[in-house]
């Protein structure tokens, strides 16, 4: 439900008044400027990961909720270690951006999701049909309950779409593979390249919804998912190398709420904010949990709200106030 919170109406209106108040050249940039601008995050992150060496970490949608039409895409990632990937989070996006990499589909070893907002799994079956004629090999997948109905429920609807190409382009159909549920926190899985654990994170009313850390032979990466601040969390992450969080911009957040009861929506600026905290971190909070967990690196994502008036410095600034280590504010096909 908070992901559905309607926050477009408040980016709309922000962007609006920054083009607005912005000088001509700014205003001349439209979808446009915005495609030239993720061409060039793409040709920088193809750069990065073809001189790669060792683990990478592709930040491919930053965006909380699932709200289309922004320039931040829903939320996924993909990690580049030993030639295999690794994706976690399927948002609306995950396909194009995925491609936008560079990473072959034939790469492609697993997939993960966090828990069961659309703004994680909404793309998980698209980017499996899209990946199979692309070339993807085995996959396996891994996640909450029910992703193993979730997946089979999927390829049988979709099973007439994938006769037709199975039949025109003599290819194997996309059958049914191996998915491991997961739903207490522990090991998830291990392969050659990594060993995968689990947590269990608070995100009412969905359960369970995970955390999950990556141990690289080279790195170790964790991931937050949506969650309240939590000692879990900086648990979890002890050591890591980075900690992907999700972090919220509560003055931002109020400042939608107020504007939307003005204009007559029923909900209380209290009530509201109550949810989203109940819900998710605020960024001051992430800072902190960053510090109890040692990381080196501190990347804050699934951004609430996911609008671009908000800077950078404005972003990283609660969170430097109790985490020393370096801030990273996640852009859309950042190599890290
Ligand atoms: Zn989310
Ligand atoms: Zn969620």
């Amino acid at each position: 439900m908070t992901d559905a919170s309607g926050l477009p109406n408040f980016s709309r209106r922000s962007l609006l008044a920054s083009l607005a108040a912005a000088p001509a050249l700014t205003v001349a940039a439209g979808p446009v400027a915005a495609q030239t601008a993720t061409e060039r995050w793409a040709e920088q992150a193809q750069a990065a990961l073809k001189d790669a060496k060792g683990t990478k970490l592709v930040m491919l949608g930053t965006a909380a909720g699932p709200v289309p039409g922004r320039s931040r895409q829903m939320t996924s990632h993909v990690m580049l270690s030993n030639g295999a990937a690794y994706v976690l989070d399927c948002g609306l996006g995950v396909t194009n951006q995925y491609a936008r990499t560079g990473i072959p589909f034939s790469a492609l070893r697993s997939i993960f999701i966090t828990h069961h907002h659309a703004d994680h799994n909404i793309e998980y079956g698209p980017l499996l049909v899209i990946g199979w004629i692309q070339g993807l090999k085995t996959v396996r997948a891994y996640g909450p309950p029910p992703l193993k109905q979730m997946t089979e429920d999927f390829l049988r609807a979709y099973k007439t779409t994938i006769d037709f190409w199975a039949e025109d382009l003599k290819m194997k159909p996309l059958g049914m593979f191996d998915v491991g549920e997961v739903s207490a926190a522990g090991p998830v899985m291990q392969d050659d390249n990594v060993k995968v654990s689990a947590i269990i994170v608070q995100h009412p009313p969905v359960t369970p919804a995970l955390g999950y850390r990556f141990d690289f032979h080279d790195r170790s990466i964790a991931f937050s998912g949506d969650t309240t601040p939590l000692d879990a969390v900086a648990q979890m992450a002890k050591g890591a190398d980075v900690l992907v969080h999700e972090a919220m911009y509560v003055p931002a957040v109020e400042a939608y709420v107020r504007a939307q009861v003005a204009q007559g929506r029923p909900v209380s600026v209290e009530a509201f904010m109550a949810h989203m905290k109940a819900d998710h971190s605020p960024v001051e909070d992430v800072g902190r949990i960053a510090e109890d967990a040692g990381v080196k690196t501190l990347v804050l994502s699934h951004l609430t709200p996911a609008i671009d008036s908000i800077s950078d410095d404005t972003w990283r600034a609660p969170a430097a106030k109790t985490f020393k280590g370096e801030i990273v504010v996640a852009h859309d096909l950042m190599v890290l």
